[in-house]
């Protein structure tokens, strides 16, 4: 499912890829699996072994070639792309070959399989092949208004999950972490979600592993529990991490949850257009490390989102990228004591023109559950 089927939006976007090309020295552009295809198209290919590659020539019509049993899965938009759909017994890689003509530089997506990558390059040995990054980050990490609307509903989706979370609506005391993460799944859901794309529930000591899977561990009184969770609406992704206390935390934990939330909204404020991304990390940084936690914050404070959960840009030490409008990213800083206990706050955050806009609005405290 995709936020928009209009073509006019489809034919904006492959006019700006084709700019992207012209000023990247780009003759070509092929994309097969991934997200880089459906943003341009509105088409995400299912991980066949059969071929389906967009062709875009930088001045030339777009191509799509499919397996002629998937055809009937693709929305044709005339004006966007033809489709060229193959049979069993024909070679796609040849196809695309006779496709891109005299292309000496071609653009690959990051996820065509390297199996007709390789057939490609025994068909062309003398072009040059580059990330389809070259031509694609300047459009993908730069979100449309359409775009913006999306992460904001689901983000919205998401904090009504955090809100029942919150509310004690989703039992925790003698349940697994297994069973928590299927209910807040459901509720992903529920909340309309088309897909959910993780639901990690990690109590206790476990919370000192940031990607911590759900596992048989029963969750009891006394513990923090971490919940990181998101999934895919009409397109666009979610993602928040909130964490409950299940009776009053030791002082240890409260203390410590108050760096976080300092950390975080410093990281939130600092959000602004014009700034460096490694900047937006130091900011949450600077106060974990003043508290003396430093070296338990072991991650960078943030990821890019959109179509995919974690794209460009990142908010990392070393990357200078200047913040423009319409970037998308996640602030989550955390603090993770091994062996004892864990937290991460973390909201989704649009930069624009008028300051950092957080998609996330779920209360940030420590909430405290069966009392
Ligand atoms: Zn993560
Ligand atoms: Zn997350
Ligand atoms: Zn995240």
């Amino acid at each position: 499912m995709n936020i928009t089927t209009d073509a006019s939006v489809f034919i904006a976007r492959l006019d700006r890829a084709r700019s992207e090309m012209k000023r990247t020295g780009v003759d070509a552009l092929i994309l097969s699996l991934g997200h880089d295809m459906p943003y341009l198209m509105g088409y995400l290919a299912m991980p066949l072994e059969r071929l389906t590659m967009l062709v875009v020539p930088r001045d030339g019509e777009a191509s799509l070639i499919i397996p002629r049993l998937e055809g009937p899965r693709v929305q044709e938009l005339p004006g966007v792309f033809t489709m060229i759909p193959w049979n069993e017994t024909e070679d796609p890689v040849a196809i695309a070959h006779a496709l891109l003509g005299a292309a000496q530089t071609i653009a690959v997506g990051d996820q065509m399989w390297s199996r007709f990558l390789v057939d490609l390059l025994a068909l062309r040995p003398s072009s040059k092949y580059v990330r389809s990054v070259t031509v694609m980050e300047a459009l993908r990490s730069r979100k449309d208004a359409a775009e913006i609307a999306a992460l904001v509903a689901a983000g919205a989706a998401a904090d009504r999950v955090a809100a029942q979370l919150h509310a004690g609506d989703i039992p925790m005391v003698g349940r697994t972490e297994a069973q928590v993460s299927k209910d807040i799944s459901a509720r992903l859901i529920a909340e309309g979600h088309q897909k959910v794309n993780f639901a990690i529930v990690a109590a206790g000591e476990n919370a000192a592993s940031p990607h911590h899977h759900a596992g048989d561990r029963v969750i009891k009184h006394g513990e923090i529990v971490l919940c990181d969770f998101g999934g895919t609406m009409n397109g666009y992704c979610s993602d928040i991490t909130r964490c409950v206390h299940l009776g009053e935390p030791p002082k240890e934990i409260s203390d410590a949850y108050d760096v976080l939330f300092e950390a975080q909204a410093a990281a939130v404020l600092a959000g602004k257009v014009g700034v460096t991304c490694e900047s937006v990390d130091a900011a949450a940084r600077r106060v974990i490390d003043a508290a003396g936690y430093g070296e338990y914050f072991v991650h960078r404070t943030g990821h890019g989102i959109g179509m995919e959960e974690h794209e460009d840009p990142y908010m990392v030490s070393g990357n200078t990228t200047l913040l423009a409008a319409g970037h998308a990213y996640s602030v989550e800083p955390g603090i993770y004591i091994p062996n004892k206990w864990g937290m991460r706050l973390e909201d989704i955050v649009v930069a624009t023109e008028n300051g950092p806009m957080p998609v996330n609005h779920a209360n940030h405290h420590l909430v405290i559950l069966d009392k």
